[in-house]
C-alpha cells in the first residue's frame, strides 16, 4: 500500500524537551537538543508526527487545561522558530482515574499505556500504517503504549529512559524494538532502516 503513511508518535517530556516535573511557567518548557532537527528529518521522510502525552496536571489539581495547551503550543512555538516545522497533530490526555478534579479523574481509554490516543489520530488520518509507525518515549508506558497500539517501540535514554533500562523506574512489559540515546539517534536508527519509496 504505497499511500499509507508512517508516523511516528513522540511523547512531549523526556522526548521532545527536558524532562522537568510538572511544568508551571510556560517558558521554562526547552527542547532537548536535536529534537527539532529530528521532527523534520521524520517529516522530510514523508512521516505524519504526532504528539501523544499524558498530561495529568489538570486531574492533580497543579493547573487547569489551557495550561497544558500552552505547554503544547510552546513546544509547537520552539519547534517553529529552531526547525521551521510543527507538528502534524497533538494530542493529550489530562485524566487520572485517582486524581481529584473533575471532570478528569476518571478512568479513560486514552491514557498511555491505552490506545485511545492513537484512535484518535486514526480518525483524523485513516491511512496510517501501524505496522510500519513508530511509538517513541522515554517511559516503559510508552513502550507498552507502542505495543499495544502494533507499532514498534523506541526508548529514549533521554528523560526516564536511563532509569526505565537501568530498572530504576517502571517496569517494562516487553523490551522496546529500539533503544536510541535520544530523539536524534532515533531518527537516524528509524530512517537508516526507512527504504525511501519517493
Ligand atoms: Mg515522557
Ligand atoms: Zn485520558
Amino acid at each position: 500500500m504505497q499511500n499509507m503513511m508512517q508516523t511516528v508518535f513522540l511523547d512531549r517530556d523526556g522526548t521532545l524537551n527536558e524532562e522537568a516535573g510538572y511544568i508551571r511557567e510556560v517558558d521554562s518548557l526547552a527542547l532537548i537538543p536535536g529534537s527539532a532537527l529530528a521532527v523534520k528529518r521524520f517529516q522530510e521522510a514523508g512521516f505524519l508526527t504526532v504528539l501523544t502525552t499524558n498530561q495529568t496536571g489538570p486531574a492533580r489539581g497543579y493547573y487547569d487545561e489551557d495550561h497544558v495547551l500552552a505547554l503544547n503550543q510552546r513546544v509547537q512555538d520552539l519547534l517553529q522558530a529552531e526547525a521551521g516545522v510543527k507538528l502534524h497533530a497533538v494530542y493529550y490526555c489530562p485524566h487520572l482515574a485517582t486524581g481529584s478534579v473533575q471532570p478528569y479523574a476518571i478512568a479513560c481509554h486514552c491514557r498511555k499505556p491505552e490506545t485511545g490516543m492513537i484512535q484518535q489520530a486514526q480518525q483524523q488520518f485513516p491511512n496510517i500504517d501501524l505496522s510500519r509507525s513508530y511509538v517513541i518515549g522515554d517511559k516503559a508506558t510508552d513502550v507498552d503504549f507502542g505495543h499495544n497500539a502494533g507499532c514498534r517501540s523506541v526508548l529514549l535514554k533521554t528523560g526516564y529512559g536511563q532509569r526505565v533500562l537501568d530498572g530504576e523506574y517502571q517496569t517494562l512489559a516487553n523490551p522496546p524494538d529500539i533503544v536510541a540515546d535520544d530523539l536524534s539517534d532515533a531518527a537516524n536508527q528509524i530512517l537508516a532502516m526507512t527504504v525511501s519509496s519517493h
